[in-house]
């Protein structure tokens, strides 16, 4: 049976869920810190995320030629991170009711993170141009 993941933002308006085993992610870009005021927590599930309720409260706003961030309207929730070209949802971890003794999966772009923090896991750190070559992507800065 897949397991079932609900979450939501702050106020209520908008509810998602994930279906699946978790995979979480640390994004330190100067993006992710500046749209989220720290670094993004990201999950991604293995059968997929859908949002449930609230469509119509979503706002997007698009950040770079690939991708767009999607927002609560009312409480300003930062929650979604959607693909263009292939409309993959992800999502913010912090929004989901996610079970105890989960573990950091990646770290992106290590080479942004300000030194005034630091996470104590030991999962793999990969560099701006790690995340690009990846991704086969251009770096839009
Ligand atoms: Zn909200
Ligand atoms: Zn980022």
């Amino acid at each position: 049976m897949t397991a079932i993941y609900s979450g939501r933002c702050l106020c209520g308006a908008i509810a998602f869920e994930g279906r699946g085993a978790p995979e979480l992610t640390a994004c330190h870009c100067t993006m992710c810190r500046r749209w989220h005021g720290g670094p993004s927590l990201a999950v991604r599930f293995a059968d997929g995320m859908s949002i449930t309720g609230g469509q119509d409260q979503v706002g997007w706003w698009r950040s770079s030629d690939w991708a767009e961030r999607g927002f609560c309207r009312t409480c300003g929730s930062t929650l979604f991170y959607r693909i263009i070209e292939t409309g993959e949802l992800s999502g913010e971890a912090g929004g989901f009711d996610l079970p105890d003794g989960l573990h950091m999966a990646e770290h992106y772009f290590i080479d942004r993170k300000p030194d005034y923090y630091a996470f104590a896991d030991d999962a793999p750190q990969l560099t701006g141009a790690q995340v690009f070559a990846r991704y086969s992507m251009s770096e839009p800065e």
